[in-house]
């Protein structure tokens, strides 16, 4: 009787110990993930005036950009081709928007599309939007950055597999963040 009190006991002890060890173990991934939402944030938080990107002037945008981001970025103009100076980059890491620095493609899906524009085949979910452009007598999908609405290029349907899809993107609406 004694020995299966003992017993119970042990188990008992031993369940409650692993018990701990899993709530420190949760309390570790929380700050971890804590963490990487922080650095999320510092990286979109590139905001240098005090007030919502949807609130900028274009006198304000030309404060925060160069020449060609503005006229590419705000005014949806388009480099020429094979002039970009991230076209040939291969190296791995993180495409941002020039205009805010939110994260838009990853290195991964960039490929060489001979049209002279840097080339994804897919974007970070959420960071980039789709919107219909009629201008030039062409009916295009422009691709803006979610976070400051700044024209990033169009995307087009002859792209290669897993999504068929070819984001045909100015150099100059990037800044490449190296891994
Ligand atoms: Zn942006």
């Amino acid at each position: 009787m004694k020995t299966k009190l003992l017993l119970t006991i042990l188990v008992a002890g031993l369940l409650y110990s692993c018990n701990q060890k899993k709530v420190v173990t949760d309390k570790k991934q929380e700050q971890v993930k804590e963490e990487v939402i922080i650095e999320l944030t510092e990286e979109i938080s590139t905001n240098k005036l005090d007030k919502e990107y949807k609130d900028y002037t274009e006198n304000d945008w030309k404060a925060v950009l160069t020449d060609d981001e503005f006229n590419v970025l705000r005014k949806k103009g388009t480099e020429r081709p094979f002039t970009g100076s991230l076209l040939a980059n291969k190296d791995e890491g993180v495409y941002v928007c020039a205009g805010c620095k939110t994260s838009l493609f990853l290195s991964e899906t960039k490929f060489k599309s001979g049209t002279g524009w840097p080339s994804f085949y897919d974007f970070i979910e959420g960071n980039v939007e789709n919107v219909k452009d009629e201008s030039y007598g062409m009916s295009r999908i422009e691709v803006v950055c979610n976070t400051c609405k700044g024209h990033l290029g169009h995307v087009f349907e002859d792209g290669p597999a897993p999504t068929g899809l070819r984001y045909c993107i100015n150099s100059v609406s990037l800044n490449f963040k190296a891994d």
